[in-house]
């Protein structure tokens, strides 16, 4: 048990180391304040979204879209003084896209039906027009029942979950001062769900399951499906009305399956084919899908690009932003993550566009792959800075200062998750201290989920993710076909490029690299 004696000199170290720390960490005014005015006057970071959501659509791991995109990004990046090149990486993806699809309802009247194909899917012999078969599809007894009848035919499964009803709110002052007074890192009520499994874990299990060529019940329906001749299956969107889920099959390696075409249709539609079936109708469907896989290696790639740094003594070290550059088939991918991608460019083109000469080299990523589980960027970190599985190191795991992450964005930035390092946090507080009048006053010690800074974090590399407003990210523009740039909000970008390039620019010009946990 603590002495009380003890107990009071411990917290006047603690308050005294707190406010030291505090006290030495520098924050440059007057860069800061032409950050602000560069990042609200010549904003180009609509433009950069514009380009990365609308010309070039989705962009999906190893397609064409992706790559065109890539080269958009490096040329822009170069235009801007930046050194930039498409880096490729060890991988066994292969790239998939397509190139048109229809959903419609010929009978018992007409419908144009919502509907966006799974990832992975194969085309379809060419235009299908069938009757149904009510089936689920996710249960290999039950279309067991239908051997040998399913030659030609399209499959609709019955299942039709609701989703949860999802506040559409800013984070309350509540939330977030329960965030930051948060003692757990893992915190099963934190912010971002942070009660994960360890990256080092999941990937060791994913490289087990692999040697061994496991057949999983997945394996088993999608091969029954494609044994049997079925030319589509069609699932219902978890979201509202006119929403439409966007799924992957799990089929994303050189030499996989390709599984039959699957849709996912509107919520509202699936449930009007249901009641016409209760009515005794046989509703029939019109679709088509018409899709490529690629194989080509250079289409996987990220893009790396940097400012190099002026300190004879410190220029080898790195401070790192990253945000993934592909999307799934949702939208235009415009907040997951053209926003993100578009925000960090700016941010980097801000501080070009000032002139600073940071002492440290900034390195921006754009990362190739993460939907299909951080390819991209596990793919550099093994390239470059050690092996997660067998916790060995290269060389630029001892230069990298810290690595910034910034996936699902599109609305405000209210603070960044410190993902357990407890030194950090002084250091952080005083950084956000500018833009408070932004709402970005929060510092939290939990750790963020499930996106490219837990490659970095696995590895001793401090690396962390910022907290946005939810808003209406989760019902909205994860994953769905309303993934547009009209949902992204031009304000909260310009906001959230300034906070990323003060960030950035104060982590180059500190006299010591970030404390590691
Ligand atoms: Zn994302």
């Amino acid at each position: 048990m603590c002495n009380i004696r003890i107990k009071v000199v411990l917290i006047i170290v603690g308050f005294l180391y707190n406010s030291c720390a505090r006290a030495q960490e520098e924050i440059d005014q007057k860069i800061v304040e032409q950050i602000k005015i560069e990042a609200q006057n010549n904003s180009q970071v609509m433009d950069n979204l514009n380009y990365i959501a609308d010309v070039f659509g989705p962009r999906i791991t190893g397609s064409p879209q992706y790559y065109e995109a890539a080269k958009w990004a490096k040329e822009r990046l170069q235009k801007w003084g930046l050194n930039a090149k498409l880096d490729t990486y060890e991988n066994n993806l292969r790239g998939w896209h397509y190139e048109s699809y229809a959903v419609q309802m010929t009978s018992p009247s007409f419908m144009t039906i919502n509907a966006l194909p799974y990832i992975w899917s194969n085309s379809t012999n060419g235009v299908i027009e069938s009757e149904i078969v009510l089936i689920d599809s996710d249960d290999l007894n039950e279309l067991k029942k239908y051997e040998g009848k399913l030659k030609g035919k399209i499959i609709l499964s019955p299942k039709n979950e609701s989703s949860e009803d999802i506040e559409i709110k800013p984070f309350s002052d509540h939330q977030l001062t329960k965030a930051s007074n948060s003692i757990l890192a893992n915190d099963p009520e934190g912010l971002d769900n942070s009660g994960i499994e360890p990256l080092v874990d999941r990937l060791k299990e994913r490289a087990q399951s692999k040697d061994h060529g496991e057949e999983s019940d997945e394996d088993l329906i999608h091969n029954f499906l494609i044994e049997q001749g079925v030319e589509a299956v069609v699932t219902a969107s978890r979201h509202g009305l006119g929403i439409v889920s966007a799924n992957t099959l799990p089929y994303n390696a050189i030499g996989d399956i390709k599984p039959v075409a699957h849709f996912s249709i509107a919520k509202d539609q699936h449930i009007r084919l249901l009641r016409l079936i209760e009515r005794g109708y046989s509703p029939k469907l019109r679709l088509h899908l018409n899709t490529k896989f690629n194989t080509e290696e250079k289409y996987h790639v990220n893009i790396l690009a940097d400012i190099e740094g002026q300190d004879p003594d410190l220029k080898n070290e790195i401070v790192m932003v990253g945000a993934h550059f592909d999307s799934n088939v949702g939208g235009t991918g415009a907040a997951d993550n053209g926003a993100g991608s578009a925000t960090i460019m700016e941010a980097l083109r801000i501080l070009k566009a000032i002139g600073i000469k940071p002492k440290r080299t900034i390195r921006i990523a754009l990362w190739d792959g993460e939907e299909e589980g951080l390819k991209g960027s596990l793919g550099y970190i093994k390239k470059y800075v050690g092996d997660i599985v067998e916790g060995t190191v290269k060389s630029e795991q001892s230069k990298i200062s810290v690595y910034f992450n910034m996936d699902q964005n599109g609305h405000d930035l209210r603070g960044i998750f410190t993902q357990g390092n407890t030194k950090i946090r002084p250091i952080f507080d005083a950084y956000l201290k500018p833009f408070h009048e932004y709402g970005a006053k929060t510092t939290t010690i939990q750790n963020a989920c499930c996106t490219d800074h837990l490659g970095f974090d696995a590895l001793g590399i401090p690396a962390f993710e910022w907290i946005y407003d939810p808003l209406y990210y989760f019902s909205h523009q994860l994953h769905v076909s309303t993934d547009v740039t009209d949902l992204v909000k031009e304000d909260s970008m310009k906001r959230n490029a300034a906070i990323v390039a003060s960030f950035i620019y104060h982590a180059a010009m500190r006299d010591e690299m970030l404390p590691r946990k």
